[in-house]
């Protein structure tokens, strides 16, 4: 094999946008139902609509992740695990099983009547390797997303193209993708949950085991170590019915005078996701009244408190990162890898281009640095969202409104893949820039975030798991994570010492 895997780069083709909403008609249609399943009942063939997606986006590398090269990819023999089966535990499942690996999928829930807690919005949806249909679980090509700040009688408006941004039915997105996946030779074990005491016996059976349960994932809860992942953000959703023909085909982002924000992601002219999120720091005494006054508020229908979900997002690095490979085979992805953004809570591209990157690595026998190169392409992002969130923790719209006007424009994905493109937009803004730095604040937030110094440093002393601020992550594979990081670090030898016999 290649010693070295291919560099990380950006690179879209003009051609490679959604294709624009489809007709009323179509995306009326529900699209939640058996009778859209994607593979046939009988012979488990998948239904080519549902799955032909055009290029594979692990195998092509979708711009961002080293993909495979033709060359690798023949990893027959290996078996993976992969436990949760959401965004990033399918795209884990798809990618590995792409590599070569013979894949097992365990989800808690069964895909026919999953919940999902989620706004929906998916900003990259070429990453999923399914026709982009409202039968799939895609009603609604998003063209762009807006974000309002109002700030007293002051409202401000940008614009974010969305070049492959959809408003899902997730649910059935993840089902679709789900009986892909099946006919495709993945053996997707649904409904059911695997408790601790089964983690614990995975790395036996397996030659890699993929956490993707979410936050906290289940390997933390194995180590019983859940306080590890830090700076979550509450948020209260719900799909309601009503007039959004104002507003789709966009989807509606607003920030107001409260650590959070509120949205409304519409699916059709008449049906939408809306919801609201605070920092933990800023929760509410009484979630459904505050998303009551701000449904109000903004004119969207009130939902009936019995359909909403309340839901933790992780914000991103939550967990530090070299917790996320355990060198006895053990890779966390997407929620479970604490990567979701710090400011927006967007975390489904996120955890889809985790699990191809750890795929990528895993097939190119370098899992190792799957640590040091996730967090090195999330960083600039991390940096980014850490330092505009900044502006609303210090309730300071007027600076939100500046930088918003500074990178109105700029695709909605762009934004979190390639950061620099904001920032070269705030340089040009000297004014603006001279105002962010007299905020003390945000001087101080971009100082502790160049040195990768986020809340999760701050665990006890002498829990094993704290980081060392400042210091580099995991280098690759000749470091030793035992010594580097002290015995506790090391899932794998803990579940080894369950192994019955030891
Ligand atoms: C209210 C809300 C709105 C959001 N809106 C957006 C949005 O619009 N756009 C966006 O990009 N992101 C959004 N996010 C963030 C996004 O939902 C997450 O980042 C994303 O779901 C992460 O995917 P995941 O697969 O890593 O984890 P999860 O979606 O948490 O999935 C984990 C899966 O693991 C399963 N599981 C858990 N434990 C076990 C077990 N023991 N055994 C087997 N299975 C198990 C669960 O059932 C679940 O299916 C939102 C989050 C919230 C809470």
């Amino acid at each position: 094999m290649d010693a070295s895997p291919p560099p990380f780069s950006f690179s879209r083709s003009a051609s490679d946008t959604n294709p624009g909403p489809a007709s009323d008609s179509e995306m009326d249609a529900p699209t939640d139902t058996a009778d859209t399943d994607a593979t046939d009942a009988d012979t488990g063939a998948i239904d080519a609509d549902a799955a032909d997606a055009g290029t594979d986006p692990f195998l092509d590398g979708a711009g961002f992740f080293p993909g495979l090269p033709s060359g690798y990819g023949d990893l027959t023999g290996r078996s993976a695990v992969v436990v949760g089966g959401a965004m990033a535990g399918l795209a884990a499942a798809h990618a590995l099983s792409r590599a070569g690996y013979g894949v097992t999928l365990y989800e808690r829930q069964s895909y026919a009547d999953k919940r999902v807690n989620c706004g929906e919005a998916i900003t990259d949806a070429s990453l999923l390797p399914l026709a982009k249909t409202p039968d799939n679980g895609f009603p609604c090509a998003t063209t762009a997303f807006e974000v309002q700040v109002r700030d007293g009688n002051e409202t401000e408006s940008a614009l974010f193209p969305a070049a492959w941004g959809y408003v899902a039915d997730r649910n059935v997105v993840e089902r679709r993708w789900a009986a892909h996946l099946a006919a495709e030779g993945v053996a997707v074990r649904e409904g059911s949950s695997v408790s601790r005491g089964e983690f614990g016996e995975l790395t036996d059976a397996y030659d890699l085991v993929v956490d993707a349960t979410g936050q906290p994932s289940l390997a933390s809860r194995f180590e019983n170590s859940t306080e590890e992942y830090v700076g979550a953000m509450t948020a209260i959703n719900a799909d309601v019915t009503g007039d959004f023909s104002g507003l789709h085909p966009r989807a509606l982002i607003v920030f107001e005078e409260y650590l959070g924000y509120a949205w409304c992601f519409p699916k059709t002219e008449s049906r939408a996701n809306v919801g609201i999120g605070w920092a933990q720091e800023a929760l509410p005494d009484d979630f459904t009244a505050a998303f009551a006054a701000a449904c109000e508020r903004n004119g969207w229908p009130t939902p009936d408190p019995g359909t909403a979900n309340v839901a933790v997002i992780p914000r991103g690095p939550s967990l530090d990162p070299r917790r996320t490979y355990d060198r006895q085979g053990v890779v966390r992805v997407g929620d479970a890898a604490g990567i979701a953004n710090r400011f927006t809570g967007k975390g489904i591209s996120q955890a889809i281009h985790s699990s191809y990157l750890m795929a990528a690595l895993a097939a190119h026998d370098r899992l190792p640095e799957y640590p040091r190169r996730l967090h090195g392409t999330m960083r600039p992002e991390y940096f980014l969202s850490y330092v505009v969130r900044g502006t609303l923790e210090d309730n300071r719209l007027d600076l939100l409104r500046g930088v918003l006007r500074a990178v109105d424009g700029i695709d909605v994905e762009s934004v979190d893949r390639e950061p620099r493109k904001a920032l070269a937009r705030l340089a040009r803004r000297p004014v603006l820039c001279a105002r962010l730095a007299r905020s003390p604040a945000i001087r101080r937030r971009a100082v502790r975030a160049l040195r990768d110094d986020w809340e999760y440093a701050a665990l006890e002393p002498g829990s094993g798991t704290e980081p060392e601020t400042g210091t580099e992550v995991e280098t690759g594979p000749e470091t030793d994570r035992e010594t580097a990081s002290g015995p506790t670090r090391s899932l794998g030898r803990r579940l080894s010492a369950l192994r019955p016999g030891k």
